[in-house]
């Protein structure tokens, strides 16, 4: 790249903006200089200029680079190609491989860097001059990415070498937002197919996808047909003016509200967050549960499976919300998924627990099953399981008695002594069993009789004592 900075005679090897008086020149300029005559002092303007000539320099050698980078990813590719075919494998298996290898070596994903060498072989096949022209410093990304872009349709070679020759020139003079406009144009020279066909294999393309961002916020992207496209973002435009001015979101606030509301619950109400019934994976921390907003570092954050952060207010709502939530359960020494439950039990087990409950299970209750809430008895956000042994049927009113927040001398404390066998301990101290009903027969060897003494002073029927797991 040259500049127009003016060469200082005897000026030594480096980039042309460097290249200034050096300090003895510049002592005996002073000397021979009259006073009227001194050099100019250095502003901060002087500096900033010098800044721009750099910049413009570090990203035309950026440029190359990528170009080189490019060219580079296209030759492991062949060679891996060549070898695996030369061993009769597959080639995507030579490519895997020296994508795990150069993954592993830069601590990238193999999958994008197999993607890359794909997408590199086929750049350097369909777009040599354009990738040349990336590599002279003359195009940047940008301007590639648009002929790549436009031309994708181009199946043919020579039609390809015409088109990339006509829009180069043009990018070395413009930006790349103008060149797509050209390059548009440009192409249809070259498409035989009406737009009807075109546009028909390219809404077969139509998805949405989500990109997680930072600080627990994610990007909806819809691949759409225009019309529909600009019809929802009219649609949210004139929902939101109409919204009224005396909201306090402003109009990009309440556009994104009104999108996921209609989504989630096709009706604006700002109410999104009710309509989420679908199955998540969620990861929230006890403390995130309890409310310790404060804490930092990787446990003190609620995540979805996939790692991305939600917000602890999110979190909350949702765990206290919704009952398809699936818990993962994961080993505290290396974080992996070791088990997962859902906070709803499945039909099965509902039906194991009316049968073996049939009533509400509060020490004295009849309350019909069926008209009961299944309730964990270790909370689930307590890592309470459920399971059959954690389960046990409450009617609403001692459902809501168990669960209330009530300081701890006036609280009723709850455990299964063994899967189906409840112990209630009442504020003053009183321990209560319940039995669930007695509906098969019962033999000699485990009649209550012969049980064991019980831990709540009261007789277990063929109760055995087991160390509950949480
Ligand atoms: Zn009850």
């Amino acid at each position: 790249m040259s500049t127009d900075a003016v060469q200082q005679p005897g000026a030594e090897s480096g980039p042309e903006w460097l290249r200034g008086p050096r300090p003895a020149e510049l002592a005996a300029a002073l000397e021979s200089t009259e006073p009227e005559a001194a050099p100019a002092p250095v502003t901060a303007r002087a500096v900033a200029e010098t800044a721009i000539r750099a910049l413009v320099e570090v990203d035309a050698a950026i440029a190359s680079l990528q170009a080189m980078r490019t060219q580079l990813l296209a030759g492991i590719g062949h060679v891996a190609i060549d070898d695996a075919l030369a061993e009769r494998l597959d080639p995507a298996v030579g490519l895997r491989d020296d994508a795990c290898e150069i993954g592993l070596l830069q601590r990238r994903s193999d999958r994008t860097v197999e993607g890359e060498l794909t997408q590199s072989m086929l750049q350097m096949e369909r777009w040599p001059a354009t990738i040349a022209a990336w590599g002279r410093a003359s195009i940047h990304r940008g301007h590639v990415r648009v002929i790549e872009d436009i031309g994708a349709p181009l199946r043919d070679a020579a039609e390809r070498a015409a088109f990339e020759a006509a829009l180069i020139p043009q990018a070395e003079q413009t930006t790349p937002g103008r060149l797509r406009m050209l390059a548009r144009r440009e192409l249809e020279q070259y498409l035989t197919e009406p737009l009807a066909a075109r546009h028909a294999e390219a809404r077969t393309q139509r998805d949405v996808t989500v990109t997680d961002l930072d600080h627990g916020m994610s990007m909806v992207r819809g691949l759409l047909p225009t019309v529909l496209a600009h019809g929802i973002v009219d649609r949210l435009t004139q929902m939101a003016r109409a919204t009224g001015a005396d909201d306090p979101r402003s109009f990009a606030e309440l556009r994104a509200d009104l999108f996921a509301d209609l989504l989630l619950t096709a009706d604006p109400n700002g109410a999104a967050i009710a309509g989420i019934t679908a199955l998540v994976s969620v990861v929230i921390p006890t403390n995130v549960l309890l409310g310790d907003d404060q804490q930092t570092g990787d446990d003190a954050v609620a995540r979805l499976s996939n790692g991305a952060p939600i917000d602890p207010e999110t979190a909350r709502l949702l765990a206290g919300r919704t009952k398809l939530w699936t818990r993962l359960f994961t080993d505290p020494l290396r974080g992996h998924v070791v088990a997962v439950d859902s906070y709803k039990p499945s039909r099965r087990l509902r039906a194991l627990l009316r049968a073996r409950d049939q009533h509400c299970r509060w020490p004295g209750c009849t309350a019909k099953a069926v008209r009961c809430d299944i309730d964990h008895t270790v909370p689930w956000a307590a890592e309470g399981k459920t399971e059959h042994g954690n389960l046990a049927h409450l009617c609403r009113r001692h459902h809501v008695l168990k669960g209330a927040q009530l300081s701890g001398a006036r609280r009723w404390k709850v455990e299964q002594v063994t899967p189906g066998v409840l112990a209630f301990t009442s504020p003053t101290g009183e321990v209560y069993i319940d039995q669930p009903p007695q509906v098969g027969p019962v033999f000699g060897e485990r009649a209550p009789e012969a049980a064991p003494e019980p831990a709540w002073g009261a007789v277990v029927a063929g109760a055995q004592r087991v160390d509950l797991p949480f």
